[in-house]
């Protein structure tokens, strides 16, 4: 055997280095968390070759002293925590001291950093971990990190590496989740020489999120601002006409960290319960405040999970807040929100950094909780999903002061952390077309509801168009009721209400019907008979296996007693273990659904109205029991500027 030796410098340092820098992504990340934590209001970041050949972070933070900057590369050297008294009230996103270490390990790495305090700034250049320069320059106040060559002494860590585009979409994805979370930060990234995404730093979310995702994601937000003594929940989430089919729309941050909570997820989506239909995930933005001692963030080191106290309080309590909060507005999806996003910025690329499909449904993802019986598709989670969790896993929690005023700086140095004047425009652009949304939907909101009584009065019902909708015309906008789906949700709606009052009546079958069960239906049956009996079924032993079935709900027609009874046995089954009625609910609610008027049937005008009137009794007469939209709206407006009227 080989004697046993220390390892040098040089291999520990890059063993070190495999475990915080995986990918370009990662360098991205720990750059720009360390920016954050220097109290930088401005910070940008331009990528090319996806991060391999380069990769700059320039802000205007603090800066490193002249005489700290050689330290700052030392392993375990931060200026952010100072013995383990302070970890557990650590509030950097950084404090282990490992990052640029690790960067210097395995690429070439020039700093320019200059505090306010020095009247210099210094240069200084490193690669594989072996100092090359260090000396005096002018700078402006800040720091620029240029790192090159990633990976150019680790050749087996490039093998691992995804084609430069996908690198860049996971920076893409990293730089807007820490945009998010700090909307006091003007953030600019630019992959190839070309703009990808760039924030203002208002301070306002939801100016953040018109410039990462535009014009009609913004015009759809929906403002929580809850607060209660377990959390406080601020931010926005989207009516029903913005959705996507996996759940990158979704961002959770928890205290003011970005985390993937399948808890926390699964508690807006189950508020979303009805307005959306299956696999189509909503867009939230949602900062998560509780206090750090009821949540662990660091669970599993890969996972950017959190573990929760009080998690069964908290879910139902957000779960509440969301669908209070959709039943509050008028859902009525807007033709025009299926459309592509309208970005201000007529840059082609910025358009195509985003996914397109703001409420198209694209690939399932895995569900979440195991337990939804909704969601039955099992697709793995995208790699880059883990790969992302990976990335974000080491992040603490950053103390940054909100209060801060984000301020232009005017740099005469060497390098141009930000473009002024492009900025300025952009910045009075940004609030212009904030301001014009908001009076949009001022204007709206003054409006009366559709389906107020007040409104319906004034409806002028148009006529049905292919036996299916219902044109309806009021204020300066036209009204399309899918009949079907209207029907179905109406129906729905009675039929639970009357379960829950126990009122469900009986509705007499003649001839009766004759089903036979097998052993295990048999049981089932008697089990829950007075279930059966509840919801206004009547069933009698027959002989033998056979039973007559005299009697079923109300309420439905047009669907075979049989099939509905033996496929309701057969869920309910499946479901084993129900205690209370609601698999048979569900059941009997949906199969109303079948029961409804179908889609081709001519309705008269009065019956229409009588529809529409039932309909503005409900909670969400927005949506039938599946999800999809009762009512599309088209403004008056749309319509002009289809035909050219307007531009
Ligand atoms: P950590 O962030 O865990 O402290 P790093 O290796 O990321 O460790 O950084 C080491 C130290 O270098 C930091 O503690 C900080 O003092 C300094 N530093 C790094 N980046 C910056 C920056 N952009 N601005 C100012 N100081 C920085
Ligand atoms: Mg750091």
């Amino acid at each position: 055997m080989a004697d046993i030796e220390l390892l040098n410098q040089d291999t520990i340092d890059k063993i070190a280095a495999g475990e915080v820098v995986e990918r370009p992504a990662s360098v991205v990340k720990e750059l720009v968390e360390n920016a954050i934590d220097a109290k930088a209001t401005m910070i940008t970041i331009e990528i090319e070759k996806g991060g391999t050949s380069k990769i700059r972070v320039s802000d205007n933070g603090i800066g490193i002293p002249s005489n700290q900057v050689r330290k700052a590369f030392l392993r375990h050297s931060t200026s952010k925590l100072r013995d383990a008294s302070e970890l557990s009230i650590v509030k950097s996103l950084g404090f282990r001291g490992e990052a640029l270490s690790s960067i210097a390990a395995v690429s070439k790495v020039e700093l320019i950093t200059k505090t306010k305090d020095d009247m210099l700034g210094t240069l200084y250049e490193i690669e594989g971990a072996i100092e090359k320069k260090i000396e005096e320059i002018g700078a402006p106040n800040g720091s620029n990190f240029i790192i090159r060559d990633l990976f150019y002494n680790t050749l087996p860590r490039q093998k691992f590496l995804k084609s430069p585009k996908a690198e860049g979409n996971l920076i893409n994805e990293i730089v807007e989740k820490l945009a998010l979370s700090h909307p006091e930060i003007a953030f600019q990234l630019s992959i190839d020489n070309k703009n990808k995404l760039s924030t203002i730093g208002s301070g306002k979310l939801k100016d953040t999120i018109y410039q990462l995702f535009g014009k009609n994601i913004t015009k759809n937000l929906i403002e929580i601002d809850e607060s209660n003594e377990l959390f406080n929940l601020k931010g926005f989430i989207c009516n029903s006409s913005v959705y996507k089919g996996n759940r990158s729309f979704e961002n959770i941050f928890i205290n003011n960290r970005f985390v993937k909570s399948k808890t926390i997820s699964s508690a807006i989506e189950k508020g979303y319960e009805g307005y959306l239909m299956q696999h189509q995930y909503p867009f939230f933005c949602l900062m998560v405040d509780i206090d750090t001692n009821m949540v662990d963030v660091n669970v599993h080191p890969t996972k950017m999970e959190v573990r929760i106290d009080h998690q069964k309080d908290i879910t139902n309590l957000i779960n509440e807040i969301i669908s209070n909060s959709l039943n509050k507005i008028d859902d009525i999806r807007d033709y025009v929100n299926d459309e592509v996003p309208e970005f201000i910025d007529d840059e082609p690329n910025v358009k195509s950094s985003y996914n397109n499909d703001v409420s198209g449904v694209t690939t399932p993802e895995k569900p979440f909780d195991s337990d939804n019986k909704n969601k039955h598709e099992l697709i793995s989670e995208s790699d880059s999903t883990v790969e992302y969790e990976s990335i974000m896993n080491s992040s603490s929690i950053s103390e940054f002061d909100s209060t801060a005023k984000p301020e232009l700086i005017s740099h005469k140095g060497i390098y141009e952390p930000y473009e002024e004047k492009g900025f300025e425009i952009k910045k009075q652009e940004v609030k212009s077309e904030i301001n014009n949304i908001k009076k949009q939907s001022n204007k709206e909101e003054s409006q009366l509801s559709f389906l107020s009584k007040d409104a319906v009065v004034k409806h002028s019902i148009i006529g049905q168009l292919f036996s299916t909708y219902w044109l309806v015309e009021y204020d300066k906008s036209l009204y399309i009721i899918d009949q079907h789906a209207a029907h179905e949700k109406v129906m729905y709606e009675k039929i639970v209400s009357s379960i829950k009052d126990n009122t469900m009546s009986t509705q007499q079958i003649s001839p009766p019907v004759i089903v036979t069960l097998n052993s295990l239906e048999e049981t089932f049956l008697n089990d829950n008979i007075d279930i059966f009996n509840q919801v206004g079924y009547e069933i009698e032993n027959f002989g033998g296996h056979e039973y007559t079935i005299t009697g079923i709900p109300y309420g439905i027609y047009g669907v075979d007693a049989k099939t509905l009874f033996m496929d309701m046995i057969g869920d309910c089954i499946q479901a084993s273990g129900i205690k209370d009625n609601t698999v048979i609910l569900e059941r009997i609610a949906s199969m109303s659904c079948k029961a409804a008027v179908k889609g081709n049937t001519k309705l008269s005008y009065r019956e229409a109205k009588e529809l529409i009137n039932e309909l503005l009794m409900l909670d969400n007469p927005f949506h039938c029991p599946h999800g999809r939209p009762t009512i599309v709206k088209m403004t008056r407006y749309e319509i002009d500027k289809m035909f050219g009227r307007i531009q």
